[in-house]
């Protein structure tokens, strides 16, 4: 059964299977070029702050966990320096501050504080498979699922959510869960799909690497399709904002803007119709503030404990995409209409901000994009047997 392309409704969403595997070529095209562009490939990351929550952390010596930071001086300055204006540093009476990092009262998760970090070319640093394993890479998710989970644990254990559970739970509790195993079945996608092949000394995909970590479970599938509609749910609400944002930095290379706004208004369009997530189901009960509370607080507990990953590009990635999950939460949990409006609300996002959305966004697409790879090569396998 694991061989079947997943079919009809994604739970928790409006939108079925079928729909996001008919625009997803399109969707990855797009966000392939669009993550290209001098704005968006350029992340601002501070990758040598101590874990918060244990002393010591296996580092990575592979070469491959090694990530390549770019000189400052290739950055607009206008991007510098709005990193260090009031956009990035909130008002004092929102500012939760710990060491090398913050959050405001509305973010899920922790920010770094932008006088610290390097500037990285994520173009050049593509997640893939780096080597990075064993107890320091098992504490990490371990301690992620096990005490992040609201007591959902599935950890060793097969299947979706049982019926028994699914009674214990409430639905917030549920989609935690799924945006944590679809973002590690993403992550598990691109090690198997750019994976190091020991003994021939090629890259390339390695099927039965898939099979093993995502395709004998379905439900972790399923989840990563589920993240997708939740991303793309939140471009479509922050839409309008998104495509007032100044993308030429103030180089005067105006070239560049034009082309980054097209190929961003294409995929915005596609999340409007795509991007159906209704969050208007979540946090109604009567202690939904303090659900939501919670939910916030374990979300930036994983946001802080990417500090704890022991290999450079795997923290990097783990910190764009925790950062873009939660920037997307914030969108859809925190923000109404009115905040939304470019207008009246142009210093919403921080640069950051916006750049992890969307190479989160990108990296879903591309999981699925090497899920439909997976499968092809799967089918020639069994034809040629
Ligand atoms: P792991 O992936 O470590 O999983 C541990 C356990 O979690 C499994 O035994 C299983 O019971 C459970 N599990 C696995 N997947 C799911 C899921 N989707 N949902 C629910 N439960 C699940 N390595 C790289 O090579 N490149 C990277 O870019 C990279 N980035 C990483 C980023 C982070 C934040 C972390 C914590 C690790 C990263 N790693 C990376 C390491 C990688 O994720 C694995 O930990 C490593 O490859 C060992 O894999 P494993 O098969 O032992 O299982």
């Amino acid at each position: 059964s694991c061989k079947q392309f997943p079919t009809g409704p994604i739970d928790t969403t409006s939108c079925d299977f079928e729909t996001v595997e008919s625009v997803n070529d399109a969707l990855y095209t797009h966000l392939h070029d669009l993550v290209q562009t001098p704005f968006f490939k350029y992340f601002r990351v501070d990758l040598y702050r101590d874990c918060p929550f244990w002393q010591e952390h296996g580092l990575c010596m592979n070469r491959e966990c090694g990530i390549t930071t770019v000189d400052e001086k290739e950055i607009p300055e206008i991007w510098r320096a709005a990193a260090l204006s009031k956009v990035e540093i909130p008002h004092k009476d929102q500012l939760h501050h710990l060491p090398g990092c913050y959050y405001r009262d509305s973010d899920f998760c922790f920010l770094d504080d932008m006088s610290e970090g390097d500037y990285v070319d994520l173009t050049l640093n593509p997640e893939r498979f780096t080597g990075y394993t064993g107890p320091s890479a098992h504490r990490v998710w371990s301690s992620i699922y096990e005490e992040n989970c609201f007591g959902v644990s599935h950890f060793d254990t097969l299947g979706a959510f049982t019926e028994e559970e699914e009674a214990k739970t409430c639905l917030e509790q549920r989609v935690y869960y799924k945006i944590i195993s679809g973002l590690h079945t993403s992550i598990s996608t691109h090690i198997c799909y750019d994976n190091f092949n020991q003994s021939t000394g090629e890259w390339g995909p390695n099927l039965q690497c898939f099979i093993d970590r995502v395709a004998s479970h379905p439900e972790r599938l399923e989840y990563m399709y589920f993240n997708t509609v939740l991303l793309l749910r939140a471009v479509a609400r922050i839409g309008p904002y998104l495509s007032a944002y100044d993308y030429c930095g103030g180089t005067g290379n105006h070239e560049t803007d034009p082309y980054t706004l097209g190929e961003l208004n294409s995929v915005i369009n596609i999340a409007q119709n795509v991007g159906k997530f209704d969050e208007k189901t979540l946090f109604r009960g009567p202690n939904a503030e303090i659900l939501k509370e919670e939910f916030k607080q374990h979300f930036r507990n994983v946001s802080r404990i990417m500090d704890c990953v022991g290999c450079d590009k795997c923290r990097l990635w783990g910190k764009v995409q925790t950062s873009g999950v939660g920037t997307a939460l914030k969108i859809l949990f925190e923000l109404d209409e009115k905040a939304l409006d470019p207008k009246l609300n142009h210093n919403l996002l921080s640069r950051s901000e916006v750049v992890a959305l969307i190479n989160t966004l990108h990296r879903f697409t591309e999981s699925l994009h090497a899920v439909n790879e997976f499968r092809d090569m799967w089918q020639r396998e069994e034809t040629a047997q």
